[in-house]
Parts: C-alpha cells; sequence; structure tokens
C-alpha cells in the first residue's frame, strides 16, 4: 500500500489578492441593498440593466446550430471565414492584405498576450512602452510574457483630457529604436481620454522617427465615434509605420463577452515576412492554448460575411454607442442640477465606456459603503453601466460625497 507523502508543496502559498475589478464584482454581489449599482466593470448593459445577447447573434447562432456538422479542432489560427472578415473589419483597403496576418484569439485578452509572447520571442531587448494609466491587466499581460515594462505620461495633471507635450516628449526621450509602445486605438481605457485626429498624426510621427513598433489595443472599435471613424488613429500610426501589432475584441461591439472572440493581426512589411510572423505566432499559439474556440468566432464570422446580418449589427452597435453617448449626456446634466459646484462637462469630451470622473478614493468608499454604488479605486466609471431611470439616484449620491 502505498503512502500519503509528507511534503506538502501547497500549504505555504498564501492567497493571492483579488482582482480590483472582478473583486468588486464579488462584493457587489453580495452586497443584499436593492439599490445598488455597479459602475466598475466593463459591460454594457441596456435600460433593464441587463447584457444584451445581439439579435444578430441570436440569428447567426441559429443558423449556425442548423448548419454546423461537425465539433473538430480549428486551425492553430482559427477559423478562415472569421480572420478574413476582421482583416477586412478593422483594414478595409488601406493595405495589401498580404502583409497582414490575423490569429484568432480567445478574447482581446488572449490578443494581447499573444502580441506579449510574439515581442519577447521575436523582438529581442524590446523594452514594452504602457501609457500611465491603462488598463490594469495590461501590465500583468505584458509582465508574464517575460517583457520589461515601461511607462508614458498620459493624462493631463487635472486628470481630465490628454497631457500630449507629455507624451510626445516621452515617446522622443525615453524608449529606445526597436522599443514597442502600446496604444489604445480608441476609448482609452480607464479615462475615455483619445488623441485628435492631429495629435494622432504627430503621435505616428514620433513613432516612426524613433523606430516604435506600435501594438494598437482595438478593444471598443465602434464604441468610439462609429466604426469606421474609430479606425482613424490605427490609419494614422499605419500609414508610418510597415509594422505593427494591432490586438481586436470581440467582447463589447457583438456583446461576445463569455465568447471569448478576439484576434491579433501582425502587420509586416512584405507578404514574405508576414507569412513567417504567421508562423512563429502559430508556433506560440501551439504551446500555450493549441487552438482557439468555434462558436463566438463562428458567430462573428456569419454576421460579418452576411449582408443583412451585418447591416442589423450595425444597427444594433450604432444604438449601444449612441445609448452611452446619451447617459453621459445625462449624467453632466443631472450633477447640473444637483447644488453642488462641480462641473462634470469634460466628461461629454471622453469616449466610450469609461470616464475617468474625478472622483477620489475616498468618495468612491463613501459612495460604495454609503449608496451601494460600486465605482474603482481610480474613480473610472463604466458609464455604459448607469440608467436612465436611475440616473437621479446616482447624481443626488454622488453629490453628497463630493
Ligand atoms: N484591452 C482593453 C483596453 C480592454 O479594456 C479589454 C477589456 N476590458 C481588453 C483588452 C480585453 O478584452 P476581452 O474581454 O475581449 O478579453
Amino acid at each position: 500500500m502505498s503512502s500519503v507523502s509528507a511534503l506538502r508543496r501547497f500549504d505555504a502559498i498564501s492567497p493571492a489578492p483579488p482582482d480590483a475589478i472582478l473583486g468588486l464584482t464579488e462584493a457587489f454581489v453580495a452586497d443584499d441593498r436593492t439599490q445598488k449599482m455597479n459602475l466598475s466593470v466593463g459591460v454594457y448593459k441596456d435600460a433593464d440593466g441587463v447584457t444584451p445577447i445581439l439579435r444578430c447573434v441570436k440569428a447567426a447562432e441559429q443558423r449556425i446550430l442548423e448548419t454546423e456538422s461537425s465539433k473538430g479542432y480549428l486551425s492553430i489560427d482559427g477559423l478562415p471565414d472569421y480572420r478574413d472578415a476582421v482583416r477586412e473589419l478593422v483594414f478595409g483597403d488601406l493595405i495589401d492584405s498580404d502583409r497582414i496576418a490575423v490569429v484568432q484569439t480567445p478574447g482581446g485578452t488572449g490578443a494581447v498576450r499573444v502580441a506579449a509572447d510574439f515581442v519577447a520571442d521575436q523582438c529581442a531587448g524590446a523594452q514594452v512602452w504602457l501609457p500611465n494609466p491603462t488598463w490594469a491587466n495590461h501590465n500583468a499581460i505584458m509582465a508574464a510574457a517575460g517583457l520589461s515594462v515601461e511607462s508614458y505620461r498620459y493624462l493631463s495633471a487635472d486628470r481630465r483630457g490628454l497631457d500630449f507635450d507629455a507624451v510626445i516628449e516621452d515617446l522622443q526621450t525615453k524608449p529606445n529604436p526597436g522599443d514597442a509602445i502600446l496604444l489604445h486605438a480608441c476609448c482609452h481605457n480607464p479615462t475615455g481620454v483619445d488623441p485628435s485626429a492631429e495629435q494622432w498624426s504627430h503621435i505616428a510621427e514620433v513613432i516612426a522617427d524613433r523606430h516604435l513598433l506600435p501594438i494598437l489595443d482595438f478593444a471598443y472599435q465602434g464604441f468610439g465615434d462609429g466604426l469606421m471613424e474609430d479606425t482613424a488613429g490605427l490609419r494614422a500610426v499605419l500609414s508610418r509605420s510597415d509594422e505593427a501589432l494591432v490586438c481586436t475584441s470581440f467582447s463589447k461591439n457583438f456583446g461576445l463577452y463569455s465568447e471569448r472572440v478576439g484576434a491579433v493581426s501582425v502587420v509586416a512589411s512584405s507578404t514574405e515576412t508576414a507569412s513567417a510572423a504567421l508562423s512563429q505566432v502559430k508556433r506560440l499559439v501551439r504551446s500555450n492554448y493549441s487552438n482557439p474556440p468555434r462558436h463566438g468566432a463562428a458567430i462573428v464570422a456569419t454576421v460579418l460575411n452576411d449582408a443583412d446580418l451585418r447591416s442589423d449589427w450595425q444597427v444594433e452597435l450604432e444604438a449601444m454607442r449612441c445609448r452611452i453617448l446619451d447617459l453621459r449626456q445625462r449624467f453632466v446634466s443631472g450633477m447640473d442640477a444637483t447644488d453642488c459646484d462641480q462641473d462634470f462637462s469634460f466628461l461629454l469630451g471622453q469616449k466610450g465606456m469609461f470616464s475617468f470622473s474625478g472622483l477620489n478614493r475616498m468618495q468612491v468608499d463613501e459612495l460604495r459603503v454609503q449608496h451601494g454604488i460600486y465605482i474603482v479605486d481610480s474613480g473610472r466609471i463604466n458609464v455604459a453601466g448607469m440608467s436612465e431611470d436611475r440616473m437621479g439616484f446616482l447624481c443626488d449620491a454622488v453629490a453628497s460625497v463630493l
């Protein structure tokens, strides 16, 4: 009879701290107050507080159910129809499609991770520069890929707009040629602060002049100014750099959060280089998750490759975008109507789901403890988590902690 080993490796393991944002959601779920409100996690909610399944997604799923004939593995780089659709949606006819290697990934997080692995594997010595602040997971992903992580200044001192001079100064002086620089292609998370068209073209110039490798994280295409409009930053960068990594997510714009649908696109200077890069990305993926999940990508491919479903998707996406804009406006005028003397109109210049509200840690704590309103410590608010009929409650609560 074998005896139980006395060597215990796991007994000394201490618990990891909860993820700052997902941990808040756990606390939110455990909160039994009925008036509670979760403005922390980045998920779109409709007027009924539900994260809806889009009509076009349901229709595509119906078709898939009827026609799918196998659950065999996908290839390492994913569904060909999906990859072609991503290439067309993100890049249009901007560059020769043979120069773009698209690999389907598990969500935008998977895309960022594969991009990070690729830089660590193929760009010897490259550091990666992240805007400060950025999506918290960027730091963790880059570090997990073994990259050395640095940051460039992004936000102005009043935390309401872009410190453009600081961005340019840092990009011009801090990274070494060959380093990678991560940019949010639109709807900067967590601030909602995006560069203007003119600022993008200046940033693109510096990136090219300093021979930096742009990594464009494009998790919110269609949530800023529109599907095409949101490619403006990417277009500016790619008009000056012939190499880039672009990370796509369909979590938000298709509402496919739990299906894990994303893609990483490697833009290379020639067809041959793109094909070599693709083979290296596939090698990295093979030893990570081997090949991606089918269902979400099949939905996206079905919708994007069918004229009717695609136009319905665009209508639904535009409705989400406009509703977020409307909620922003309602919040700003709601705050205006309270007796607090703070002007929140700067939120109107910010793009996408998120905004830096300017609320400090103490105010955020008070909102949670006193009112059951959950906001991340930085003061980042998910505007898409607000609701029309509870706007008065929210504005009164915010005014009471100012
Ligand atoms: N990048 C950014 C900037 C994000 O905000 C997010 C989602 N919060 C992601 C990537 C990851 O997206 P996904 O949920 O598809 O993994």
